[in-house]
């Protein structure tokens, strides 16, 4: 227990939650497969981030996850393989659905980095991706949601109910809901469309909140969309 203790300090963690993981410092000792591992390599990091070495244990568990951890800290990292993880577990791979794993963003720039990051990682597992986000064109993200049969979706929340209304996708198979920088969401105004995705995505899904800064409305949708989740905070955070 000291050794956790300390742990946390060391890495700047507070944790929260019922029965949170240890920190695992080593990319080694996640329960990752040999060509993530070789795929992180590649990457050149050399070990987890604070955020990463709390988030994706639990991430991995099955655990829903609010983190909290200023720009920089490596968050996209600690929902990406864990997503990548939770898609290659799925047996059932049929490619006339939805996706598997959803992950929401508030902007267009931001969609389109996660996308790049994502497609490195999922081209060792011919995992399709798509990239969904408002000003780019509904038809053609309609069809590519259609034809390659995504198994993951980056999206920005406008677009993505969109393409559900059109009947380009639907959240049929969708067990794996991220929402990324959720105070952003909510300062760009999309405060009812990130609960209407929560709620139309299927009650036993997994879900993880990230988060820059810690907000009222923050809490709220942490409050509404994860279940019983692993709370984490890691650096000085402002408001
Ligand atoms: P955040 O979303 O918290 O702002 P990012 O996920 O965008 O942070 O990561 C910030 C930078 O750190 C990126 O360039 C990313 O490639 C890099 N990074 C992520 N994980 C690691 C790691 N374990 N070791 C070194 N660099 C990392
Ligand atoms: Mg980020």
């Amino acid at each position: 227990l000291m050794d956790v203790i300390k742990l946390r300090e060391k890495l700047s963690l507070r944790v929260g939650g019922l029965n949170p993981p240890k920190p695992v410092c080593s990319f080694a000792h996640f329960s990752f497969d040999k060509a993530l591992l070789e795929a992180i390599r590649k990457s050149e990091f050399e070990h987890p981030t604070p955020i990463q070495s709390l988030a994706i244990p639990a991430a991995l568990s099955g655990r829903d996850v609010l983190g909290i951890a200023k720009t920089g800290s490596g968050k996209t990292a600690a929902y990406l393989w864990p997503a990548i993880v939770h898609i290659m577990h799925q047996s059932d791979l049929k490619e006339d659905e939805g996706p598997i794993a959803l992950i929401v963003v508030p902007t267009r720039e931001l969609a389109i980095q996660v996308y790049t990051e994502a497609k490195r990682f999922c081209k060792v597992y011919n995992i399709n991706v798509v990239c969904a986000y408002g000003g780019g064109s509904k038809w053609e993200q309609a069809n590519e949601l259609k034809n390659e049969g995504a198994e993951l979706v980056i999206c920005t929340p406008g677009r993505i109910i969109d393409l559900v209304k059109m009947e380009a996708t639907n959240f049929l198979r969708t067990t794996f809901l991220v929402f990324d920088e959720a105070d952003r969401m909510f300062d760009m105004g999309f405060e009812a469309q990130v609960k209407s995705i929560s709620d139309h995505v299927r009650s036993d899904r997994q879900c993880l909140m990230f988060s820059a800064t810690f907000k009222q409305k923050v809490e709220r949708l942490a409050r509404d969309a994860l279940c019983d989740p692993v709370r984490i905070v890691q650096g000085e955070i402002g408001e």
